[in-house]
């Protein structure tokens, strides 16, 4: 059972995204359907993570503060309720810069190259060997940014759950080292005695979406992506380009490891319907185009609704410099919270500071 936390008596979450780009349908089914079914029952914080995009876009920060905004409209048009939950751009929460340092002595180098989903980043985005020293710190910035809220869970897709064990492998060792935790300690003596709870991944209905090459996870720096934001024609678009391996509709098709039944399973809610499609696509009775404009049909409907709010708040962008502005606040009133007793914990309590954004 879930511990609660001590102001709102809900469990709390924390989870985020990179401005690297917009929003896509990998991150609906592996992370933003998890937080609309709890922003009721759970305490929710969700980061804009924008200095963890200048990891690999730092002479685009320009840019990255467009994504930062857009990511935001993404948020509530997909039906994030910022009165339930705080959206906050990580930027502006220096507690969560602070917390990285004391995090960072903890972790040796070794165990941070040993992680699975930093080596595969490196290969996929073709970073080679000049990626930045900032680069290596962002799993360790991560963790200080989930561990600032001390959450209960965090809402990840599949990629991100050894940077969800390296978090609670640090939570764990600052308790044991500051907090007197015992090593042998379980997550409930860890939450008991220890500054930090040892979190737990929550990972979403589809734990890994395949992107529409086929070959990758669908993400946004790798131009393989459905994106919240695309319109109608552009869905329709990139649904046809979808990569099948089939070179004819009379030839049988295969279902396993097909991006575009992998979509359907995933966004058409008529499982009788692809249930039947996948009888006559591997018997060479239905051509790809009917199946990928089919397609295209199910996730315009889920993305129509989006549509519309997100003209609504186009129209409105001071609503959404609102918006990030009073999550930020709220945000920094608890990672300042947790950060001071971090700081009484490590014996480095010298002077209390109060912190807030001008305009308060
Ligand atoms: P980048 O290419 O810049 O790494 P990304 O597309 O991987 O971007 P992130 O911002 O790194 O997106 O991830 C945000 C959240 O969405 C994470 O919880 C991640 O696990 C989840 N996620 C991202 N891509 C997918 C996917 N294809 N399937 C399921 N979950 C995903
Ligand atoms: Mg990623």
């Amino acid at each position: 059972m879930a511990k609660t936390n001590e102001t709102t008596a809900k469990p709390r979450i924390l989870t985020g995204d990179t401005p690297t780009g917009r929003l896509h349908l990998g991150h609906y089914v592996g992370s933003i359907e998890n937080r609309l079914a709890l922003q009721h029952s759970h305490d929710c914080f969700f980061i804009i993570a924008n200095t963890h995009a200048l990891t690999t876009r730092a002479e685009e920060s320009k840019a990255v503060r467009q994504d930062t905004i857009q990511i935001a409209i993404d948020y509530l048009a997909a039906g994030i309720d910022p009165n339930q939950s705080t959206i906050f751009i990580q930027s502006e929460i220096p507690a969560i810069a602070e917390l990285t340092w004391y995090f960072a002595m903890l972790l040796g180098y070794g165990r941070l190259m040993r992680n699975p989903t930093v080596k595969d980043e490196i290969t996929v985005k073709n970073l080679g060997d000049s990626y930045s020293f900032g680069f290596l710190m962002y799993p360790v910035g991560q963790a200080a940014d989930i561990l600032a809220f001390r959450p209960q869970a965090v809402p990840v897709g599949e990629d991100q759950v050894p940077h969800i064990e390296m978090t609670r492998e640090i939570a764990r060792r600052f308790n044991v080292v500051y907090s007197g935790v015992d090593p042998q300690g379980d997550d409930a003596a860890h939450a008991k005695k220890g500054v930090f709870p040892v979190p737990e991944a929550m990972v979403g209905r589809v734990s890994r979406l395949v992107g529409t090459d086929g070959k990758n996870k669908m993400s946004k720096s790798l131009d393989n992506a459905i994106y919240l934001s695309d319109t109608a024609k552009q869905v329709q678009k990139k649904c046809n380009k979808i990569f099948t391996g089939r070179m004819s509709a009379s030839d049988p098709g295969v279902i396993e490891g097909n991006p575009l039944w992998a979509y359907h399973d995933a966004f058409n809610p008529d499982k009788g319907e692809v249930q039947d499609m996948k009888g006559r696509y591997q018997a060479g009775k239905v051509g790809d185009g009917d199946c990928k404009k089919r397609l295209a049909e199910v996730i315009n409907a889920l993305l129509d609704p989006m549509r519309a709010r997100r003209a609504e708040l186009e129209a409105q962008p001071d609503r959404v410099m609102w918006v990030l502005y009073e999550g930020t606040g709220r945000a920094n009133a608890v990672a300042e919270e947790t950060l001071w007793r971090a700081k009484q914990a490590v014996g480095f309590d010298f002077f209390r500071r109060g912190l807030s954004l001008v305009g308060d």
